[in-house]
């Protein structure tokens, strides 16, 4: 869609006449547009998230959407530049496979349902970017790798972190050497949830905080050590009797060994505000990220002695606006898609957080996953 027509849809979108306006000026606009065409499944929170992300994008766009809320989905299609024909059901969305204008599809569901749409996306021959946490156990990440690969389509986890450009200097400082031999790792993450909420249930969430938000400092913990974790302690615990965790648990805390002797020491929570952190400490100095998960104001803080025996501070805060690594997320999956190549973050990445979440829990004595 070219400006002038951009501009003209928003002014029909604010009219409400969008959708209905769209076919004829609008489809060939579409037609004529070489960004990747993507479907958002699911148009709760972390959807609204991507789709603002996209009009920053130079190279994806959204081109339909999947809801089960049609009114919802017809307004958020004429915000965007969607054709009405390309809004559909949760039921009848297999119908996407017709629709040439879209080449990938976004999941934002809750996490008992990634695995079924991924599979069905890939059916009809869609690129899958899958949001976090992968699924709800190693059986369906592994069915969904395996989908996708038989569909000769691109599978990519949504862990936006490892698009963020403060997540990828604290990495970047680790591999240069900076604070020298890695010693220890601490993360946490949590927010109280309310009655209701999909994630406090087992059917929906597969698991509490952990799978939620204890997600987070997990897949830090991986990419800041480099390396895989290979051994588990872990403890849970309620402390709010209000039957909100009934199905599953409220706080959880663990540690996890790497083969280098790096110990990791995390904890989420969904009963306490905990402000997403990690900090990681070497033989020559420490980088914390403080907040580190939000969507925006992270602050990555370093201090270490540099090759010269001079110490060196790092005090940065990313741009209090929402945030670069939706755009820089979905920019990789749709350069990977164009040029065959295998995302940063493919399934399998989000499998071993999977195996990694089941080895937790089972040392808290949880047989899930
Ligand atoms: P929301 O509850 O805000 O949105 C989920 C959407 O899924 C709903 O709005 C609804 O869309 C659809 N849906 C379909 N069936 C159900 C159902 N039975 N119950 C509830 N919703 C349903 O969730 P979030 O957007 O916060 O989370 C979605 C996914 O994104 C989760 O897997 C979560 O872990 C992940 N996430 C990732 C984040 C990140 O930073 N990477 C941050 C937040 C979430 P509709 O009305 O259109 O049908």
């Amino acid at each position: 869609m070219d400006n002038v027509t951009r501009r003209e849809f928003t002014k029909l979108g604010a009219l409400g006449l969008a959708a209905q306006a769209m076919p004829a000026a609008v489809a060939q606009a579409q037609q004529a547009d070489a960004r990747t065409g993507y479907a958002v499944i699911g148009l709760g929170r972390i959807a609204d998230h991507f789709l603002r992300a996209t009009r920053d994008s130079k190279t994806s766009r959204v081109t339909g959407l999947v809801s089960g809320h049609r009114d919802k989905a017809l307004r958020i299609a004429a915000e965007y530049g969607v054709p009405e024909s390309a809004v559909y059901s949760y039921e009848d969305m297999d119908r996407m496979k017709d629709n040439q204008q879209i080449q990938a599809v976004y999941v934002a569901l809750p996490n008992s349902m990634h695995a079924e749409y991924t599979l069905r996306s890939a059916k009809a021959g869609k690129h899958v970017l899958c949001e976090k946490p992968m699924a709800i156990s190693v059986a369906e990440c592994e069915a969904m790798i395996g989908a996708c690969k038989a569909a000769n389509v691109k599978l990519m986890i949504a862990y936006r972190c490892q698009y963020d450009p403060l997540h990828l200097k604290a990495i970047q400082l680790i591999r240069d050497g900076n604070i020298g031999t890695l010693n220890v790792i601490q993360g946490a993450f949590g927010g109280p949830q309310p009655v209701g909420e999909w994630r406090i249930t087992k059917k929906l969430g597969g698991g509490g905080s952990l799978m939620d938000l204890g997600i987070y400092p997990l897949n830090a913990s991986r990419y800041l050590a480099g390396e895989e974790p290979v051994e588990f302690k872990a403890f849970t615990s309620t402390n709010d009797h209000d039957g909100r965790f009934n199905e599953v648990e409220e706080n959880i805390t663990w540690t996890m060994r790497f083969p280098s002797g790096v110990l990791a020491n995390c904890t989420s929570s969904y009963g306490a505000h905990m402000p997403g952190y990690f900090k990681v400490a070497g033989s020559k100095g420490w980088i914390e990220m403080a907040p580190a998960y939000n969507y925006d104001g992270m602050r990555l803080r370093a201090s270490y002695r540099n090759a010269d025996g001079h110490s060196e501070e790092i005090d940065e805060t990313s741009p209090d606006k929402d945030p670069i690594e939706f755009v820089r997320q979905m920019d990789h999956f749709t350069t990977c898609i164009r040029q065959n190549q295998t995302p940063h973050t493919p399934g399998e990445e989000g499998l071993r957080d999977m195996e990694h979440m089941k080895a937790i829990y089972k040392s808290a004595g949880i047989d899930i996953l």
